[in-house]
């Protein structure tokens, strides 16, 4: 897989607001925020789409969204609500090709989202 803007940020070539981080994922604020709050956590493994995930990530990819909970709660957002999205691909809206949760939250978010 050919390394994305997001190997940078886990390498810190390239700056991010950082809001969490370990050995296994990295959450950092959206460069172009959707919503009032708008994070992004991704695993430090390149994986390119959803279609890459391999049995052996299920784990990284469940935590992914047990951080994102996590980070919504510590911004007191959890019990208000908030949305998780992963695009897959061109029609997904996939523009990274290193899977990574989007975290929206901080107002009421539209359905169906297009
Ligand atoms: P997607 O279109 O689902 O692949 O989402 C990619 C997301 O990465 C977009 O919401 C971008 O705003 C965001 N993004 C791209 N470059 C950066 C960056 N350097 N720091 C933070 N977010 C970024």
């Amino acid at each position: 897989m050919s390394e994305t803007i997001f190997t940078k940020i886990i390498n810190k070539e390239i700056p991010a607001d950082i809001l969490f981080e370990d050995d296994q994922v990295l959450a950092f604020k959206d460069i172009n925020p959707q919503a009032p709050i708008h994070f992004l956590v991704i695993p430090k493994k390149p994986i390119a789409t959803t279609n890459e995930i391999a049995p052996e990530d299920d784990a990284v990819v469940g935590y992914m969204h047990r951080v994102a909970a996590k980070l919504c709660a510590d911004l007191g957002v959890a019990e208000q609500g908030f949305r998780t999205v992963m695009n897959c691909n061109p029609d997904g809206g996939q523009t990274v090709y290193h899977i990574h949760l989007h975290v929206l939250a901080g107002k009421p978010l539209g359905w169906p989202p297009y």
